[in-house]
Order: structure tokens, then C-alpha cells, then sequence
């Protein structure tokens, strides 16, 4: 299933995808996900945390953490390692890479037409390792690091 272009998404859109995928509207989920959706941003769960309850009501950790599990898990935002310790939950779920300024630690999208990341994932996939292990390949992520 396609999820719908997250930053255009009213609460009534969330509530009736949530539905659809079979996750209970709740509405602290519903105000996480539009407060989340609100604009594109990559985002990590502690900043959900404070973001969370700062807007609404408490939620505890452990509701953040579970909620965007799910949210993840029903394509609403996609989770990305930016580091060993760092993910961040990014709202933009179309394809495209990443660009990363070591020095501010700011991310930002890098949008790349479809024929030129085919190009790329078909070069990644003719690694002899990967060829070699048969390995099902779901994604890839390419992240630039460097200064801006
Ligand atoms: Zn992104």
C-alpha cells in the first residue's frame, strides 16, 4: 500500500488511513501523527518527545516510542540511521537520499530523478558480496556526509 504524501494529510486523513491500516485512531495517535506530518523534517524520538508534550498532553516515552513504531510500520515516516547513535524519523516517504553536515549536523534531502537512482541501486547490487550471498535486498539508503 502507498501512503498517501504525509505533508498534505488533515487530521481526518490520518484517522481514516489509520483505519485503513488497521491501527486504532486514537486521538493522542492522531495528534502525534499530525503534529509529526505538519511538515517535512527528520526528526528523533526524543525530539517527538519533547514535541509531544509540549503541544498536548503528557504521553509517556514508552506511547512515543510505540507510536512510531506503528507509524513507521504503516509507511506513514520512515526511519533513518544517521549514525550508530542516531535515528531520526523522516516524514518526506518518497524516495531520495540524504545529505549530512557534519559540522551543524543538520540533514537535509538530497531529491535525485528515478532513471539516475535505478542507476545507483543497480550498481550497489553488482557488489560480488552481495551477489554472492543471495541476499533479498528491501532498500537502500545513501547518505553524503561533508560540509555545506
Ligand atoms: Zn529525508
Amino acid at each position: 500500500m502507498t501512503a498517501p504524501v504525509a505533508q498534505s494529510m488533515s487530521k481526518q486523513d490520518i484517522i481514516e488511513y489509520l483505519r485503513k491500516v488497521h491501527i486504532s485512531p486514537t486521538t493522542q495517535r492522531v495528534e502525534m501523527a499530525h503534529l509529526l506530518l505538519s511538515k517535512p523534517q527528520h526528526i528523533s524520538a526524543e525530539e517527538v518527545y519533547n514535541l509531544v508534550n509540549e503541544e498536548y498532553s503528557k504521553a509517556s516515552r514508552a506511547t512515543v516510542y510505540n507510536n512510531l513504531h506503528l507509524f513507521e510500520r504503516a509507511g506513514l515516516i520512515k526511519s533513518l540511521n544517521i549514525s550508530p547513535v542516531l535515528t531520526v524519523y523522516d516524514t518526506n516517504t518518497t524516495p531520495h537520499f540524504h545529505f549530512v553536515d557534519t559540522e551543524t549536523g543538520r540533514i537535509r534531502d538530497i531529491e535525485c530523478d528515478t532513471d539516475t537512482m535505478n542507476k545507483i541501486l543497480e550498481t550497489a547490487l553488482q557488489c560480488e558480496d552481495l551477489e554472492q550471498s543471495k541476499a533479498q535486498v528491501t532498500g537502500l539508503q545513501l547518505i553524503f556526509y561533508g560540509k555545506e
